[in-house]
């Protein structure tokens, strides 16, 4: 049997931290070994420490493993992280100054020049900024890459394709967000019963300007934003899993409804043509039907790591609108940053340590 990789996680008991663990659960070519998380978690073990929150038993072989200090070193070859913002820069950098590829969910790096903001479907030509960082960052050993914030990742899967064959002038998205993308215990059940919430802090920005950066043309040492504006709104709703996006677009050129379904539904890249283990068959499901897609019905489509789009038509403002829906801590958070891994190991730019 072929060795598999050593993979530590930062925040392992927090929301993506426990979604990790149970993705990483019989992954063919990581195994994890060393978790880490806060002082209140620290030297018990993963048991005493997690509070199990999602379906399923706890993962046999991670309830006896001892939570840890997130410090290098760490016995492990790649280093997941999901810890909050604002302890990520110092930490995420500490990992890899000593020599681990850091593969992380959290917004410290994303908009670093040198770091790639990858979707693999999307812009897998930006992990060449590995080689800027590797200049920029003479003292570091290792290298960070990171995933995209939630909401992101399923507005560009969905822009990609029509980016692509049509051109795109003007982007406008609505999200409802679910609840767990805020962590836990996140918004306070008083606050969110009955009701919506039109504010996220930062959410907002991140989108906008994350999507042009993923959207943006690459010189191959650097990435020129997209040229077109992006729009959004973000609101908070009482929805366990599943983030939805009311998406308008203007076009480059005219497209009929038909063209623009294709497009969406035959998009496949470099995962699919690698057959990387967490890569959905189909990265886009469209679905006919009037009232899809729903979070409850749709969210775990491809194994949680499809997009599913519907209600596609012309717009009277815009050009087209659609609806998007995908899960926010498997293709938002922890499955990305594994397909994140994934890629990188096909593609020779992880070692192992032992
Ligand atoms: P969460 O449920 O609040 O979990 C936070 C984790 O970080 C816990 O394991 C916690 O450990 C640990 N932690 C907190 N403070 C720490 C400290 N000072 N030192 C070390 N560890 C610390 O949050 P989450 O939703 O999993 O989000 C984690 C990161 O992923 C955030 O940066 C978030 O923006 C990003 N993200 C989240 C989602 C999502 O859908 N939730 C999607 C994309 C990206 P203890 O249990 O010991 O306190």
């Amino acid at each position: 049997m072929a060795k598999k990789y050593r993979v530590g996680i930062l925040g392992a008991t927090g929301t993506v931290g426990q979604r990790f663990l149970q993705l990483l659960e019989g992954h063919p070519q990581f195994e994890v070994t060393a978790l880490a998380a806060s002082d209140r978690s620290q030297g018990k073990t993963y048991a005493q420490s997690c509070a199990w929150r999602l379906p399923g038993e706890m993962p046999a072989a991670a309830r006896r493993m001892v939570v840890e200090a997130p410090r290098p070193p760490l016995d492990c070859d790649i280093i997941f992280s999901s810890l909050p913002g604002d302890i990520a820069r110092e930490t995420e950098g500490s990992f890899a100054d000593a020599g681990y590829p850091v593969i992380s969910n959290s917004s410290a790096y994303r908009m670093d020049e040198d770091v790639p903001l990858l979707i693999p479907e999307i812009n897998h030509e930006h992990l060449a900024l590995l080689d800027r960082q590797r200049e920029l960052h003479p003292n570091r050993k290792g290298y960070i890459v990171t995933n995209p914030n939630c909401s992101t990742i399923m507005l560009v899967l969905a822009l990609a394709p029509l980016h692509a064959r049509f051109g795109i002038e003007a982007v406008i998205a609505t999200t409802m967000q679910a609840l767990s993308g805020a962590g836990y215990p996140g918004v306070a059940s008083m606050d969110i019963i009955d009701n919506v919430l039109p504010f996220i802090s930062s959410e907002e920005e991140k989108i906008e300007s994350e999507t042009r950066r993923i959207l943006g043309s690459f010189t191959g040492a650097k990435v020129e934003y997209a040229p077109f504006p992006v729009s959004a709104q973000t609101n908070r709703v009482n929805v366990s899993d599943g983030h939805m996006a009311a998406v308008r677009v203007k076009l480059g050129r005219q497209a009929e409804v038909e063209e623009v379904r294709d497009a969406l539904a035959s998009f496949t890249s470099l995962p699919q043509e690698l057959k990387l283990y967490s890569a959905p068959e189909r990265p886009i499901i469209v679905r006919p039907e009037i009232d899809r897609p729903q979070p409850r019905l749709d969210r775990d489509a491809g194994r949680g790591m499809s997009v599913t789009i519907g209600r596609v038509a012309r717009d009277t403002v815009m050009d087209y609108r659609f609806v998007a829906l995908s899960h926010n801590t498997i293709r938002g958070a922890a499955g990305a940053a594994i397909l994140n891994a994934e890629l990188l190991v096909a593609t020779d730019r992880i070692n192992s340590k032992s």
